[in-house]
């Protein structure tokens, strides 16, 4: 039977509803070397799960939470989280980008087999002594608009750990069209382009890179909306919504994902920041101002999940 993998166990993928596909409940950034910010979404509970509620009430039911090891990710966060919001929450498996990787993961040292094998065990077993599965691989990244020779190793293991377990892949390709670069390596793999999702599209607005991709049968994902690190991301929504009104013109609405990728305490509501809600109060009331309809939306945001989602 199809279902999808919660940290709370499968569940019908028709009970999905509206999901965010690429979010964080926690995530910290800086204690790399050479990283002197302090990049952090404070692992908080009462706070996040105040932000959790009202993505609920906005009409939400699922997201994605896609902290890898190394950056935090925790599964039994997760699962009290879950229990305690009632949102279905998916969690990633894989390895972030190179600067992130755990020195404990070994990824310069392991073959690109047994990497693949750790995360076959994380969706069949469970993460460690856990029980608790993973339910999509990623977010699976590049940290520059080349891929280092550790993160090719990393996406060959995603693509192999997706062919045996049917999960889908997510990536982080930012400001560049790295992506294509990333979806190359995964087909190489004999990943299917139906399960890869390539992350942060809407960080590289340009037409034609959108087209490459959907060309040959990878969903994208806007998914820094509502973000407002810097200025070309506060600014350049018009764009985004421009492009994606054309991309839905030519058909590739069933291939259009949709984030927010809250990874940072200012984008809290809290403070003053547009939480986990930017879509429902804000982008989709703009996307309907411009025309988009109600299946349109239901479309990017509960069947294109829902499909990313269903594994079996
Ligand atoms: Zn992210």
């Amino acid at each position: 039977m199809p279902h999808a993998m919660t940290v709370l166990g499968p569940v019908d993928p028709s009970a999905l509803g509206f999901t965010l596909p690429h979010e964080h409940t926690q995530i910290a950034l800086w204690q790399i070397p050479g990283r002197y910010d302090y990049w952090e979404l404070t692992r908080d509970e009462p706070v996040i799960l105040d932000e959790l509620s009202l993505f609920r009430e906005a009409g939400g039911a699922s997201l994605c939470d896609l902290t890898l090891p190394g950056v935090g990710r925790d599964p039994a966060w997760l699962a009290r989280l879950a229990r305690q919001s009632g949102l279905n929450i998916v969690m990633g498996g894989g390895w972030y980008r190179n600067p992130y990787y755990p020195p404990e993961a070994r990824i310069d040292r392991r073959m690109t087999d047994e990497l693949a094998e750790e995360l076959v065990g994380e969706a069949t077993a469970g993460v460690g002594d856990t029980g608790i599965r993973i339910g999509i691989l990623g977010e699976v990244g590049t940290d520059k608009p080349w891929v280092s020779p550790a993160e090719e190793r990393v996406f060959r293991a995603v693509a192999r750990a997706s062919r045996r377990t049917g999960l889908a892949i997510t990536t982080h390709a930012a400001q560049s069209t790295v992506g294509a670069l990333q979806l190359q390596i995964l087909e190489e793999e004999g990943a299917d382009p139906g399960r890869i999702v390539i992350g942060h599209a809407d960080s590289y607005p340009r037409f034609d890179h959108y087209l490459a991709l959907l060309e040959r049968g990878a969903s994208i994902e806007f998914d820094f909306l509502g973000m407002a690190f810097e200025p070309t991301e506060k600014h350049g929504e018009a764009r985004v919504v421009d492009l994606l009104l054309e991309l839905l013109g030519r058909g590739y609405g069933d291939r259009i994902l949709l984030s927010q990728d809250v990874c940072h305490n200012s984008q809290l509501r809290r403070y003053k920041g547009n939480g986990y809600t930017y879509l429902q109060t804000t982008f989709l009331p703009r996307l309907r101002e411009r025309g988009v309809g109600a299946a349109e939306i239901d479309q990017m945001t509960v069947a294109n999940p829902r499909r990313i989602l269903a594994i079996g």
